[in-house]
């Protein structure tokens, strides 16, 4: 599946707030966020108010940002969300949330998404024992996530861990990284997703 590959802080620049998409550097004052506060572009430092359709717009954006999908597979996730029983929007969160690479983040074996993602394709993980390199693979409650052992002895993975140690693990999942592996306990609750979007918006963008 494609994904972006330009410049990411100028996705954060966009929204107007951190989207923590380049890990370790989003905590330390080279964050564009925090030196250049404005959207890019020539008229970044205009005056922006926006329409209903353009708040729609960017939580939309945002949320897609955040979880490094594209259109085509955020609309194939709506229209899943949609059709399963409960709130869309919730389910939409949900559904992105329990997306392997997303979870390999959570779990602390990537510093953002895009290395969680990058773990994944280079076929460092398994799920219940068995090797999976698809990052948008949707995990369930009771799944075992692994880093493969022949992987766990690299230095870019004792990096990560060593770096992702005092991250606060979500209560829906239990890890430990003394043996590379975690457990998906539950699916996440809304509150447990603390992701800065208004589901309810992309809702009504896409309801139109
Ligand atoms: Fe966004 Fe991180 Fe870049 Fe800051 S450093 S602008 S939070 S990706």
């Amino acid at each position: 599946m494609a994904r972006y590959i330009g410049p990411v802080c100028r996705l954060c620049r966009r929204e107007g707030q951190k989207l923590f998409l380049k890990g370790e550097r989003c905590y330390t004052g080279k964050c564009a966020v925090d030196r250049r506060p404005y959207a890019p572009g020539q008229h970044g430092q205009g005056r922006r108010k926006l329409s209903e359709y353009g708040l729609q717009l960017r939580e939309k954006q945002k949320a897609k940002r955040i979880y490094g999908v594209l259109e085509t597979q955020f609309r194939t996730y709506f229209a899943e969300a949609d059709r399963r029983s409960g709130i869309t929007g919730e389910n939409l969160l949900v559904m992105l949330e329990m997306r392997l690479d997303n979870v390999v983040y959570r779990m602390g074996f990537g510093r953002s998404r895009t290395e969680a993602r990058q773990v994944v394709r280079h076929n460092h993980v398994t799920v219940n024992g068995k090797k999976v390199n698809i990052p948008s693979y949707e995990v369930k409650p009771g799944d075992v996530i692994a880093i493969k052992e022949s992987s766990r002895s690299a230095e870019g993975m004792k990096n990560i861990i060593e770096t992702t140690a005092s991250r606060i693990i979500p209560e829906w999942l239990d890890v430990n990284h003394d043996q590379f592996e975690g457990k998906v306990v539950t699916m996440p609750t809304r509150e447990q997703i603390d992701i800065p979007v208004q589901e309810t918006l992309i809702v009504e963008l896409y309801s139109k």
